[in-house]
This record gives structure tokens, sequence and C-alpha cells, in this order.
């Protein structure tokens, strides 16, 4: 059921799922990395599953008065390096396999720029367009409270993902408070500032995929203010990382996006007249100063760096080999499929995969904990700082994994995630 056809339905309970094999391509991916070292079977079968897949169904009152049933899920996909840690998004396309794919993703994520961090992920099949703010808020406590044993900052550490915010995590966090007597700034992050949330948070996704472009294009030697910058997404991380690759590296950003469709200008986009324009009507598209493009044309536009930051399998098998960019950095989860990966690689395309190249939102909520376990505020310079400190040892480690095995940067990723976590599984033995 499409959200256009008139039918104002918040929950498209007969939506086909758009993402059935999303977990599938995940195992798929580990197990390609799993044999690059010749993980052992015993690891292998623990961590190529989730260790806890939560869905629950609940009720919430609308504003008219009416009653409407949603579905969503928190899955943990392994405790073993500590607390798990992953983001909770609002989509329409939400499935179980889905969340299951970023639970694992999540795990490895947070072992590729090495944090004391496990694997989660949550998500509700809702449309939040469609909701008023009191009916957002409504099915974000509701849904808090109906995973709220699982949660808790020293077990699992919510924080925004695709359509969520700090307003939803400020919610996430009292209605958990409120649960359990006192305040818990640590149960969430991304919250506002005034919440105990950390300076640079908001921003960290979009800077981290710069700090990672800026390593990438050092180790290939592009001088990044001759290049020509695509997005796709411009949402929070796209829209920070189109800014700081105009106003950190000089690179003309020629096309961004949304998911109405996008705008390309070969001279290069004036990005505060492009938001403006979006912020007055909703979309990127329409904007006069350019012209109208197709998510899937902007793919294949001439640039040197690509950095998708929307949603999963966008480029695949059959756009590849037409994308003509020099570096891919995915400020997206999932938004390559293993077979657009091998073209990609055989291409010669500097790939900085999503567990790396969008980690910087992770980092940052790392910090954020950190800072709120400690009730000690960081100014922003520190948390930049840091963040670029990470994103360029994490970029170092990957290259040198993906040289030593001759393999693309994806598989390297996830073989220095993998051995991370391995070790902890295996160091830590099985219960009882
Ligand atoms: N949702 C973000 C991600 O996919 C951030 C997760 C977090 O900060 O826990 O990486």
């Amino acid at each position: 059921m499409s959200e256009n056809n008139g039918v104002q339905m918040a929950v498209t309970a007969t939506a086909e799922p758009e993402h059935e094999d999303l977990f599938k391509i995940a195992v798929q991916q580990f197990h390609i990395a799993a044999d690059v070292i010749e993980l052992e079977d015993d690891v292998r079968g623990v961590l190529s599953h989730c260790e806890r897949e939560l869905t629950v169904h609940f009720p919430v009152e609308m504003d008219d008065g009416s009653v409407q049933v949603f579905s969503g899920h928190r899955v943990r996909h392994n405790s073993g390096p500590g607390p798990t840690k992953g983001g909770i998004r609002y989509h329409q396309s939400v499935t179980l396999s889905e969340v299951k794919a970023l639970a694992m993703w999540m795990t490895w994520k947070c072992a590729v720029v090495g944090l004391p961090f496990g694997g989660a992920k949550g998500g509700v099949q809702v449309n939040p367009k469609l909701l008023s703010r009191n009916e957002l808020q409504n099915l974000t406590r509701r849904y808090t409270a109906d995973i709220q044993p699982f949660i808790g900052p020293n077990k699992d550490i919510p924080a925004p993902d695709v359509n969520t915010n700090p307003q939803v995590m400020a919610w996430l966090m009292d209605t958990y408070s409120m649960n359990v007597g006192y305040s818990e700034p640590g149960v969430t992050t991304g919250k506002p500032l005034v919440l105990g949330g950390s300076q640079g948070r908001s921003e960290a996704t979009g800077r981290g995929t710069v700090f990672a472009v800026e390593e990438a294009a050092r180790y290939i030697d592009l001088d990044l203010s001759s290049t020509r910058t695509v997005v796709q997404g411009f949402g929070n991380a796209g829209a920070v990382a189109a800014r700081l690759m105009e106003e950190r590296n000089k690179s003309s950003v020629v096309a961004v996006s949304d998911s109405r469709g996008g705008v390309y200008n070969a001279d290069g986009l004036n990005l505060d007249q492009v938001t403006k324009h979006k912020d007055r009507t909703g979309s990127v598209v329409g904007y006069l100063e350019a012209d109208d493009v197709t998510n899937e044309e902007l793919l294949e536009l001439q640039c040197d760096v690509l950095i998708p930051a929307a949603l999963e399998g966008q480029i695949t098998a059959r756009n590849a080999d037409r994308i003509p960019a020099r570096i891919i950095a995915e400020a997206a989860n999932g938004p390559t499929t293993p077979e657009a990966d091998g073209i990609l690689y055989d291409k010669g395309v500097m790939l900085l995969p999503d567990i790396f190249a969008n980690a910087g939102g992770v980092t940052v909520s790392y910090f954020e904990w950190v800072q709120a376990l400690q009730a000690f505020p960081w100014t922003l310079e520190q948390v930049n700082d840091r963040l670029r400190q990470v994103m360029q040892q994490s970029f170092q480690e990957v290259v040198k994994k993906s040289n030593e095995h001759s393999v693309h940067m994806r598989t390297a990723a996830l073989v220095r995630a993998i051995e991370r976590v391995s070790e902890f599984t295996r160091v830590r033995g099985i219960y009882p």
C-alpha cells in the first residue's frame, strides 16, 4: 500500500516487506569475512545468529479517539563486548529481518571503531509523517514501555536512527525514568543537550563520514578541492556530510536527493538555498537552480565522491558498473549488495563500508554515554577531535586488513570486527 493513495494509514499492515532478505545479506557478508580468517565453526555459529529477537504489538490511542495497533522489534545481536548499542527507526517498511541485519551490523560497527559495545537495533513499522506530535509521543512511550525490561544503561542503549530524533529519545528517556523511579540519562544517546546529550552528536554521523572520506582521499592521493560530490539522502547524515564536504574540503556538491527524488547542477548546488527550499516545501525536489533527477539517475552522475545516505539496497549488480565515483562512503546502513561490492572492487573504487563510514554516530553516542555516566560534559572541540582520531585510526586498521588479505574494504572491516568480537566469545566461554 502506498502512502500516497489517499488512505491516511500510519501503519501499512498489508505492505510487502521490502527487506525480506536483508538478514541473509548480512549473514552472507559475515561468512565471506569469516572464510578469510578461517573462523572456527563454533564461533561462526554464535556470531551468525542474533541473541534475542523481541517483537511487540501494541495499541496507540490516536487523536480522533480511535485505536491503532503497531508492531515493533528490538533485537540484540551480540553482547560479548559489553552492553549493546543501536538506534530505533520508524519506517513503514520495517521488518524483523531488516532489524536483525541492522543489529548485526551494529556489532561489527562498534568493533571496527573499538567501542566497548555489542550490537542491537529497534524498529517500529509506521510512517511517522502521518502521525501528529501527540500520536508520535504516545507511540514512543508505549513502545519504550514494552521493550523496557531489555534496555538500560548497562544492558542495551537505544539511539536515533531513520525518522527518530532527540525529541523521541527524550520521550524514551522520560518513560524509562518514570518507570524505574529516577532520572536515567544513560539509557539512551542522541538526547537533547539539556537532558545530557553530547555536543556534536546530531552532526556526528555525517561528520564521521567526511573524516573517513578525507582519510581515504589522502590514501589514494585525491585532492578533494578539485572533486565533485553526490549525496543520496538529505536527512541528518546526508545534509551534514554534503555541507562539510563543501565547507571543509571545498568539494563541489553537484547533486543531493531525498525520498521524493534529487536535484542536480553540474556547476555545484547552493546548499543553503537547497536547505531553505526543503524546509519550505518538504523536499529538495523542485529547487529551481537545478535539474530534477531520480534517485537511480543520481547514483550514476559524474562525480568523484558518492555518499549514499538514504536506505538499504541502492547499489546493486544492476547499476554498480555505471557508477563513476572513485570513493563511495556509505553514510547509510546497507546501501550496497554483496554482488555490487565485487563489481566496485574490480573497478578499483575505494568503498568505505557502512560499518566504518557511518560509525561516527555511534562513536559520539559512546562519548555521550561516558559523559552521562560521569555527569561531566565535554566541549564540542573535544568531541570532534576525538571523533577524528577514531575515524583516522580505524581507516588505517581497515586498510591494513584489506592489504594483508587482498580483500575489499567491507570484508576488511568485517575481518577486523569479527576478529575482535570472536575474541570476546572465546575468552568469555559458554554459560553455564
Ligand atoms: N543509528 C545509528 C547507527 O546506525 C547510531 C546508533 C547509536 O548511536 O547507537 O549507527
